[in-house]
């Protein structure tokens, strides 16, 4: 199994976030591909994520085009420790609590059939 974002998927649904790494670039991946999108090499390996991050932006989905999707939800895009920003929804946390740079923590879960990593609030500064 090489396809990358298979390796990808394996990992969430094993509740870990993997991500790629060039050693070249000394640079974090994301999305899975199969070169580093800065010097196009193929020397990336995986690395295992902490999963920890902030709020880059957010935004709250109040309307859905689709009659099986739940709003409201906070849609974000967050910025993990290890330097790569992926879009993703902020669970586990009330719509008025939400901030940017608030610090967040990926969880796992199936949206739309798909294992995602989805993030909730880290409540206290000390349990990271
Ligand atoms: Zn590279």
């Amino acid at each position: 199994m090489c396809d990358p974002t298979q390796v990808y998927y394996q990992h969430l649904r094993e509740g870990e976030l993997w991500l790629q790494y060039c050693p070249d670039c000394r640079r974090y991946i994301f999305f899975p591909r199969s070169h580093c999108p800065i010097c196009w090499g193929q020397r990336w390996e995986w690395r295992q994520s902490r999963g920890k991050g902030q709020v880059y932006s957010y935004s709250v989905i109040r309307v859905s085009t689709r009659a099986d999707e739940q709003v409201p939800y906070i849609y974000a895009l967050i910025t993990l420790d290890e330097g790569v920003r992926m879009a993703s929804r902020v669970v586990d946390c009330d719509l008025q609590s939400a901030t940017v740079d608030m610090r967040v923590e990926m969880v796992p879960a199936s949206l739309d059939g798909q294992i995602m990593p989805l993030f909730r609030p880290i409540s206290a500064q000390g349990l990271e």
